[in-house]
This record gives C-alpha cells, sequence and structure tokens, in this order.
C-alpha cells in the first residue's frame, strides 16, 4: 500500500505520472502540453479540472478519439468545481479530492480494465455501427444502460446524449439523433418518449427565435389592443376608439354613453392586431421562427418536429458489445461508376465459364479497403460520404481499363476485376491505385494519412465465385 507522502514525492519526481502500485496514471492540466495520443500509455488518466474549459476540451479529445485505447481510459477529476456542465459530468469516472483517493480509485480502474478485455473487437463496417459500437464499448466498461437525453446549451439542438454525443461538434448533434434512429431500427434500443423539439428544415438547428408577424408583410413589429362591444348600440371598435385624453374612463363613439361594468354593458370579445409596417389590421398573426444558426426564417408548420426518447438497450444491445453485431442495412445507395456486388457476382461467374473453355483468358479481381475511412467520414459528415465515394471511383476507373468494374461495400470497401493480365501486373496497378488514392485523401484532408489494405487474386475456375470473393476479403482483415 502506497503512503501519502510517496505519491507526493512521486508526484514531484516525474510531474506528469503517479505511479500508484501496479498502475501509472497520466496527469493532465492545462498548464501541461496536451497531446491526446501520448496518453495511450498510461492505465488511467487524471485530469487537473480547475479550469471547466480545459477539462471540457481534454475530455473531448480523449473520449471522442476513435482509439479505444483512449476513449476508454478511466478519467479522474482533482480540483473539480462544479460547473453546470453535461458533458464534463457524464464522461469522467471519479472526482478526486485528493491523491489519497487513489486506493479506492485504483479498483475502479482494474475493473473497467477487466470490463474492456472482454469486449469484441471487431470492426463493424458501416459508419452508424462504428459509432454505435464505439458508445457501447464505453457504455459497457461503465456498466451504463440507459441512454438519458439532458438539456445541455452547449447542443444546437438543445438536448445532448454525452456519451454519444461527444463523438460530434454541437452543430453536428441532430447526426445524433440519427444515429440514435438508425440503432433503434437495427433493434439495439428501444425508446421512452422523454420531449418534443422543432429543429431548423435547413440546417438541424435547434436555436429558433419564435416571432408573431403581420400576414401581409411579415413584419413582427405589430401592435395589438382589445376590442371593445358596447352592449346597448352593439357598436364593436378598438378600445382605443373608446379612450379620451383626459382621464381612464371609456364612452362609446357611437352612442357616446360612457362604459360602466365589463360583463354589464360591454365585453371585449377579442384583440384586434395591427402592423406599424403596411398599417394592416388583422385578427389573427402568422408565428414564424428564424434560425439562429443560418438565419432561415420558417413559417412553424414547416419547422421539423424530432422526439427526444430515453433510449434502453435491448437484449440484443445489451450483448453487442461483447458479442457484436450484424448490421443488417448495408450502405446500398449507388454511386456513379459502380456496379452493386451482386451483379459484379453474376458477371464474374460467367468470366469464369468463358475462363474455363477459352485458353489464355485471364481475370483478377481485387478488393481495396479504406481502414479509417470511418474517420473521414466522421470529419465531413455522412452527407458527404457519397461524393466523396463518387470521386474515389472515378480515380480507380482513371486506373483500371474501360471494360473493367467496380462494386462498392458498406462505404470502405472497393472491389474491382483486373481483365486480360497476369496476377502480377494486376498486383501492380493495384499497389499504384493505392498510392494514388492515398495521396488523393492526404492532399485533400489536412492532417487525414489514409491507410488502406489491399488484396489481389486470380479467378480460378471451378470455384465458386461467392467462395472466391469471400476469400479475398478474409485475407485483407486477417493479420490486423
Ligand atoms: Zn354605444
Ligand atoms: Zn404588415
Ligand atoms: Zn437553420
Amino acid at each position: 500500500m502506497e503512503t501519502i507522502t510517496n505519491i507526493q514525492q512521486q508526484k514531484e519526481a516525474h510531474n506528469d505520472r503517479i505511479v500508484f502500485g501496479h498502475q501509472v496514471y497520466g496527469l493532465v492540466g492545462a498548464q501541461m502540453a496536451f497531446r491526446v495520443e501520448l496518453l495511450v500509455g498510461f492505465d488511467a488518466l487524471i485530469i487537473d479540472a480547475s479550469d471547466p474549459d480545459f477539462t471540457r476540451l481534454a475530455i473531448r479529445k480523449i473520449r471522442g478519439h476513435y482509439n479505444p485505447e483512449l476513449y476508454l481510459k478511466p478519467i479522474f477529476l482533482i480540483n473539480h468545481r462544479q460547473v453546470r456542465d453535461t458533458l464534463i459530468d457524464s464522461l469522467h469516472d471519479g472526482i478526486l479530492f485528493s491523491y489519497d483517493h487513489l486506493a479506492e480509485v485504483s479498483k475502479k480502474v482494474d475493473e473497467m480494465f477487466m470490463l474492456s478485455t472482454q469486449l469484441d473487437q471487431h470492426l463493424p463496417t458501416n459508419y452508424e455501427a462504428q459509432v454505435f459500437k464505439k458508445v457501447l464499448n464505453f457504455m459497457f466498461t461503465r456498466g451504463r444502460k440507459v441512454f438519458t437525453p439532458l438539456l445541455d446549451v452547449n447542443s444546437v439542438i438543445g438536448y445532448s446524449y454525452p456519451e454519444l454525443s461527444v463523438n460530434f461538434e454541437r452543430q453536428e448533434e441532430a447526426q445524433v439523433l440519427d444515429i440514435l434512429d438508425w440503432a433503434e431500427k437495427e433493434g439495439l434500443i428501444w425508446p421512452d418518449f422523454h420531449e418534443r423539439v422543432y429543429l431548423c428544415n435547413n440546417c438541424s438547428g435547434g436555436y429558433l427565435s419564435y416571432r408573431e408577424v403581420c400576414p401581409h408583410c411579415h413584419s413582427s413589429n405589430l401592435a395589438s389592443q382589445d376590442l371593445v362591444h358596447h352592449f346597448p348600440c352593439a357598436f364593436i371598435g378598438p378600445i382605443s376608439e373608446f379612450k379620451n385624453p383626459v382621464d381612464s374612463t371609456l364612452s362609446c363613439p357611437k352612442c357616446n354613453k360612457q362604459l360602466r361594468h365589463i360583463g354589464v354593458d360591454y365585453d371585449k370579445p377579442s384583440v384586434i392586431n395591427k402592423c406599424n409596417n403596411c398599417s394592416s389590421s388583422f385578427q389573427d398573426m402568422f408565428v414564424k421562427a428564424k434560425c439562429m444558426s443560418c438565419e432561415q426564417d420558417t413559417d412553424v408548420q414547416y419547422l421539423v418536429s424530432r422526439q427526444i426518447n430515453t433510449y434502453r438497450f435491448t437484449k440484443k444491445g445489451r450483448t453487442a458489445a461483447v458479442n457484436g453485431f450484424f448490421s443488417s442495412s448495408a450502405d446500398t445507395e449507388d454511386i456513379f461508376g459502380t456496379v452493386p456486388l451482386e451483379t459484379m457476382r453474376v458477371m464474374l461467374h460467367y468470366a469464369m465459364e468463358r475462363l474455363k473453355r477459352i485458353d489464355g483468358l485471364r481475370t483478377n479481381v481485387s478488393v481495396l479497403y479504406i481502414e479509417n475511412m470511418y474517420e473521414l467520414v466522421h470529419r465531413m459528415g455522412t452527407r458527404s460520404k457519397k461524393p466523396l465515394l463518387t470521386e474515389l471511383v472515378n480515380i480507380i476507373h482513371e486506373t483500371i481499363s474501360p471494360q473493367d468494374f467496380v462494386s462498392v461495400e458498406t462505404g470502405m470497401v472497393f472491389y474491382m476485376t483486373l481483365n486480360d493480365m497476369s496476377l502480377s501486373q494486376a498486383e501492380k496497378i493495384v499497389q499504384g491505385l493505392d498510392l494514388k488514392l492515398e495521396q488523393a485523401l492526404n492532399k485533400n484532408f489536412n492532417g487525414f494519412k489514409a491507410s488502406i489494405r489491399t488484396n489481389t487474386v486470380a479467378l480460378e475456375p471451378g470455384i465458386p465465385v461467392a467462395d472466391q470473393l469471400q476469400k479475398l476479403s478474409q485475407a485483407l482483415y486477417a493479420d490486423r
């Protein structure tokens, strides 16, 4: 058992780390150089939380990272001041009041580590599944079972689900709802109504300014006043016509009688609105909502209504962190210049029949897998995925010959045929293509380093195409 003095001495000696038993804690603070990748080696992290802005940034960088070695890292806060911040409050693993609490905390660190060894390591192939699996992993190691929406001024929709939202920028919060919709469709979670929000139909922003406006010119410069109905003479008019400049009594402009008691000789059946901009009078105003993010002014009936739910895991969802899950919704979006994988299988089948009959024909099949496409799609948003894939397919077509086919699977795996050449020639072409794609991606996306794997085989007559394709892609994931 370590003593407090020992810990203090070690803290002073090493400055950026504390050794406690077999565990090494990394210290993170605003005054230290903070490079998130350097934190991988520690068993747990202690953030000096005296500066809430820094704490928020550090937690975002760690929990929002795609590497499990980082986003699953136990995080404890020291010098913590209570501020209202859902992200900080939901994503740390404990508060240290002093370093002598490490004894308690170290058990928790061990527990989380043990749980993390049970996680399914397989990386799902589509974007939504990858994001969701990541969140499942985090929640499993923390024993959390519910996605609770929290009121959050830092979210553009007013709510956040911290475990999920930390993977998105604040203006991308509506994407969090899309991921939850996806997970619900996959049968991983089930919803429980919590609240309804209205979002901008242009940018999905939730900061809207609601105004009553003139139905004719849409100005919000309006004045409303009561309508007065005088019973004895049946006159109805705006209250200003009943007023006089001297006292507060009301008298009828038609019959000149003084009004006495509301409900007895007169009443106020309604209000009348007048536009100070176009001078028109009207009974009903329009309600418009101006988006504070994109400035679009929308009639309220056209706002997008979204349900904010509390989500619990289904049985499938509860076991998915450990057992993994198979996503049923493959990416079926058609990319220009590609054929569906099914079609490619059929075509390869015919190619194989020809190989059997005609000597000297050769067909190669190649698969190319952009391992960290997830990172890129995440950075650009799901909407940019299709244009990006189209661009990549263009580059592939520039490299292979016009009679060859390309097929895209799950948005990050490309299959292509390379006809009438030897396997080594095909391999050379694919190598060149790999380089070309890497250069294009690295050049266009600052700081991104594309990680691409390829595998090429010559089609063998007599073996079913499906088996050959399976072997082809298996080899791709094998030595990870
Ligand atoms: Zn009257
Ligand atoms: Zn008007
Ligand atoms: Zn907007």
